[in-house]
This record gives structure tokens, C-alpha cells and sequence, in this order.
């Protein structure tokens, strides 16, 4: 099985533009020469009416017309300015610490986790599909919520679509296991075969939380059985250990109840059980805890787990 995935090319890079300094022109000395009384710096000016040249003009059909007047054709002179140092623009998302900000085109799976109609749709959910090493597990779940009753699919969402458009920013080719936050499913087999069909790169699984009140932090899984052999499951684990880097330097503290510094194998979770890419499951926090619940509430408090995630996305890829 291939270790390393052949980046794509389909995607163009992020594009930089280029604009040229306008005090470039202007820091050119003209320069006067003694008896020489035309200057060259000076455009002609143009006759600021076109004239329509030839013959009489004749009244204006209303509508009809098809000779456009020359205005727009009429291209003025241009100083060429000196090319001294080229102003790139800078695109806001790669604003920062932003460790490697050519994605290549490589794919980023997302999968946010649940989904906003799951709730209503017990039948669909509560399927038994494959869960991976012979072992079924329901469709879905309903997912948790804040004491105030903020769903963890809104979460989830939410970061998934701030983390998609940071890694856009950057040149990955981003893919999302859903599309909407008012749907059924997928069941968790079909989120994990999404994956492998993509061939993804780094898969990123996105939850939230719903332990004990004191429980606070985020903590980052990998499949403890390795269902893709140990060098695939190496990987999985150094992009785990590089998004849990990544969070902490973004502000965000690891688990004080889970796992251990933000890091935890599972074996019972299907997403991961059944990838055979480079995944991680991510419990962004627990949204029983007040202060990680105002934190996942907020839309800045999304920003930040977004931001977290895709450094430590951009660091793994990076650095492979
Ligand atoms: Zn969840």
C-alpha cells in the first residue's frame, strides 16, 4: 500500500497578485538636460472627446446603434513604472503563524461530525452498518449540546466550514463528508469509505464533547488496532500529535480529564476503525463545561478551533 500519497494537481495554487508600486514611477527624477526643452516625462494629453472622424454626424438612433462612440477604445499613454519591489497581497487567512501555506492541491477530508436532522430520523440512525473489524455500530447519533442547548451538529458544523475555507486559502483541495447541517447522516461507514475514496491526505473528524461539568479541553484520537497497518497508523498518530501542537499554540488547552496531553487511542470508534488515510477524530471540547460551551458557542470560538486545526493540518502536510 502506498505510504505516501501523490499530491494532485488539479487544484491551482493560492494566487498572489501582483501589484506594481505607484511611488515607483514618481521616484524617478526627471531628469533636466540643459537646451533640451521637450520633456518626455509629460504625457500628451488626449483629446478628452473622441471625435467620430469622418463625415457629418448624424441624429442618433435612440436604441439601435451599433457603432459604439471610440470613448473606451481610446487607451492613453502609459508611464511604465520602474519595476523596483513587487507588493504582494496577503491573504488574511494565511495571516499569522502559518507554517506551510502551499497546500499543493492535497485533499483534506472533513468530516463533521452528526447532523442537524439526524434527531428526527431514529429509523435511518439507528441502522446497524459496519463499524470495521467485524463489528457493527448504528448509522449515526443525535450528538450532544450545551446546557443552553447549542447542538454539538452546530459545532461541529461550524468549525468544519471556518477550517474549510482557511484550508481553501491555502492551496488544499478540501472535501466535506456533508454539505449541510439539515440533513440525515451519513452513517459513519459512509464518512470513513468518503475518505478513503478521496484518497484524502489527513482526514479530520470534528466533535464536541459531553462529559462531566469540570471536564474541560480538547483531545485529538487515533484507531488504537491499526486497521491500516503500522505505517499508516504512524501517520495518523504524528498528524494527531501535530493538530494537538498546533491547538495548544493557537490558545486552546488539551483534555484535563481525557487521554493523556490531548492525545488518546481508541478502538471503539467506526470512523476510525474503518479509514485506511491518515485520520483523526477530535474532541474540541466539552460542551457540559460552562467555559468550553461559551467558548463553542461563540463564532470566535470557532475561528480559534478552526485555526488550530488547520496550523497543525498545514505542519503535518507540510513537513511530509
Ligand atoms: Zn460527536
Amino acid at each position: 500500500m502506498s505510504a505516501c500519497a501523490t499530491a494532485s494537481q488539479q487544484a491551482d495554487p493560492p494566487s498572489t497578485s501582483f501589484t506594481p508600486t505607484s511611488s515607483a514611477a514618481s521616484s524617478a527624477s526627471p531628469i533636466t538636460v540643459p537646451g533640451l526643452s521637450t520633456s518626455v516625462s509629460e504625457s500628451p494629453t488626449p483629446s478628452p472627446t473622441p471625435e467620430p472622424s469622418t463625415s457629418t454626424p448624424e441624429p442618433a438612433p435612440e436604441t439601435t446603434s451599433v457603432v459604439d462612440a471610440p470613448d473606451d477604445d481610446y487607451t492613453p499613454p502609459v508611464e511604465q513604472p520602474t519595476p523596483l519591489e513587487p507588493v504582494q497581497t496577503q491573504d488574511p487567512a494565511t495571516q499569522a503563524p502559518a507554517p506551510a501555506p502551499s497546500g499543493g492541491g492535497r485533499v483534506v477530508v472533513i468530516d463533521p461530525g452528526h447532523n442537524g436532522a439526524n434527531g428526527a430520523n431514529p429509523d435511518v440512525i439507528n441502522a446497524l452498518v459496519d463499524a470495521g473489524f467485524g463489528e457493527t455500530k448504528p448509522c449515526n447519533t443525535t450528538g450532544t449540546s450545551t446546557n443552553d442547548g447549542y447542538t454539538e451538529h452546530q459545532f461541529n458544523w461550524g468549525v468544519a466550514t471556518k477550517l474549510q475555507a482557511i484550508l481553501q486559502a491555502r492551496g488544499y483541495d478540501v472535501r466535506m463528508t456533508r454539505t449541510s447541517d439539515d440533513g440525515v447522516g451519513p452513517c459513519v461507514n459512509k464518512r470513513a469509505a468518503f475518505g478513503n475514496d478521496a484518497n484524502a491526505d489527513a482526514v479530520i473528524s470534528i466533535h464536541g464533547d459531553g462529559d462531566d461539568a469540570s471536564a474541560r479541553g480538547f483531545y485529538v484520537m487515533t484507531a488504537e488496532r491499526a486497521p491500516a497497518g503500522a505505517a499508516m497508523a504512524a501517520q495518523s498518530e504524528s498528524l494527531a500529535s501535530t493538530v494537538r501542537d498546533a491547538l495548544v499554540n493557537d490558545g486552546l488547552s488539551p483534555s484535563n480529564h481525557l487521554g493523556s496531553g490531548g492525545l488518546w487511542k481508541r478502538s471503539d470508534l467506526a470512523g476510525l476503525n474503518l479509514s485506511t488515510r491518515p485520520t483523526v477524530m477530535i474532541e474540541m471540547g466539552n460542551m457540559r463545561n460552562s467555559a468550553d460551551a461559551a467558548l463553542m458557542s461563540s463564532s470566535a470560538g470557532q475561528q480559534q478551533y478552526a485555526q488550530g486545526i488547520a496550523d497543525g493540518v498545514s505542519a503535518y502536510l507540510g513537513a511530509g
